[in-house]
């Protein structure tokens, strides 16, 4: 049956935040904050699971290390957000409707879609069938059964981004007893300075990953990854972190999308084709001055809480402000042991500094551990989690759009 949900004041401005990621719970947060005692504004936060997945170390979950329980209603508690627990299987853009669980219908006035991206398992045949993700934390614990039952064989990691040299090196870390194969198109740390490369490359080395870069997987198969040009590679289990995609749902609404499925946004981070909508996170295709961002939780969060700012103005009648971001790192983990943070310029370029050994360690368990406490912040002092780097002069979109 289907359920048109009341969304309580008929007058009040109903926001839905769509995920509970990184940027989805700096939205939520940050708009309930600054409308609370205003009112005349709900917000709703829709997401799959009551515990937050700390995407962030999802490959320490998929080695079987226990992470903290991080409740997101409880969380919201006192923020006067709402949440729903569910899954969004379509939006109905025209109807400004969300429909979830296949069974539920909830309407909005202002959207912010904020479910996040995917590894692309759609890019070579039988990794959707054969290969692991970390897409989510049943994913991870199901690769960490895995690994936990072989007792011995080959792991191929495909990919050789952050994501794969962070997950490689803690599997060869957790698990000596298996072999580790690290394959990608560029070798891991492609990106960093050459000195931060090295130390990165003498880390894996020591952990006993064997990295084989300029390859290309053709395909998956049970037991093995056929390489462009034939070779195969026996595997016991596959770990695919190549690509990103993101759900489908925005392209079935009719939403401007780009080639990955990510909503195309304006300077304020509103869906170029329906400006009701704003998109934040990996879900959305932000241009900067020196390109469209890629995926990170650095600069998630700072679109979730963008977008509240800018649906907060609007609401008061106001224009919103162009959002303005620039990277400054990059802290890659190698294992639990060792790390190594490569500062960057707001391009994401590499700068020369960096941080190798038990400092890099510290400060990337800081970085990823600090999302939930500045939720907790923001929920009493909105303004705290407004301050990112804007990246100057890098920023800055010149181009007419
Ligand atoms: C192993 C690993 C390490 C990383 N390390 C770093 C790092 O050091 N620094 C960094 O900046 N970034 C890092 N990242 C990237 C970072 O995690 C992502 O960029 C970030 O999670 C994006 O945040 P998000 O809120 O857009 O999406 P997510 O955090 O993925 O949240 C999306 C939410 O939406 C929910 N959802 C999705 N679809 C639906 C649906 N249909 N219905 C209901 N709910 C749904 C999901 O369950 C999830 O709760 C790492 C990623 C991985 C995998």
């Amino acid at each position: 049956m289907n359920a048109r949900w009341e969304t309580g004041t008929a007058n009040a401005h109903h926001v839905v935040v769509l995920g509970a990621g990184y940027a989805g719970m700096a939205a939520a947060v940050q708009l309930a904050a600054r409308v609370k005692r205003r009112g005349g504004v709900r917000v709703t936060v829709v997401n799959a699971q009551e515990r937050f997945t700390e995407r962030m170390r999802l490959h320490m979950t998929a080695t079987g290390q226990r992470l903290a329980g991080l409740s997101v209603p409880e969380l919201l508690e006192g923020t006067g957000a709402r949440f729903v627990r569910g899954w969004v299987t379509a939006v109905d853009a025209d109807a400004r409707t969300v429909r979830i669980d296949d069974d539920r219908v909830l309407p909005y006035d202002t959207l912010v879609y904020g479910l996040g991206g995917a590894a692309d398992t759609s890019a070579v045949p039988g990794a959707e069938d054969h290969a692991y993700t970390l897409d989510g934390a049943q994913d991870a614990e199901l690769l960490a059964d895995r690994l936990a039952r072989l007792g011995g064989g080959t792991v191929v990691v495909a990919g050789s981004g952050l994501t794969g040299t962070e997950s490689a090196a803690e599997i060869a870390e957790r698990h000596p007893e298996l072999d580790v194969v690290l394959l990608g198109r560029t070798e891991p740390g492609a990106d960093m300075s050459p000195k931060a490369k090295a130390y990165l490359h003498a880390a894996l080395d020591r952990l006993g990953v064997r990295v084989r870069a300029g390859v290309e997987v053709a395909k998956v198969l049970p037991g093995a990854v056929e390489l462009a040009g034939g070779e195969t590679v026996a595997a016991d289990a596959v770990l695919w972190t190549s690509g990103t995609r993101t759900s489908p749902l925005a392209a079935a609404a009719g939403l401007a999308v780009d080639e990955r499925g990510r909503i195309v946004t304006d300077a304020a981070l509103r869906s170029v084709s329906h400006p009701e909508v704003y998109a934040i996170g990996d879900a959305a295709a932000v241009r900067q001055g020196y390109g469209v961002m890629h995926g990170t939780c650095q600069g998630g969060m700072p679109t979730g809480v963008h977008a509240a700012l800018s649906i907060d103005r609007v609401l008061r009648g106001k224009q919103p402000k162009p959002f303005r971001f620039g990277y400054y790192h990059t802290p890659v983990s190698l294992g639990r042991g060792d790390a190594v943070v490569q500062f960057t310029r707001p391009d994401g370029s590499p700068r020369r500094i960096r941080l190798t050994g038990r400092a890099a360690v510290r400060y990337k368990e800081t970085v990823t551990a600090s999302p939930w406490p500045t939720y907790g912040r923001m929920k009493k002092m909105p303004a705290s989690g407004a301050f990112w780097p804007r990246g100057g002069r890098f920023t800055r979109v010149r181009e007419a759009r």
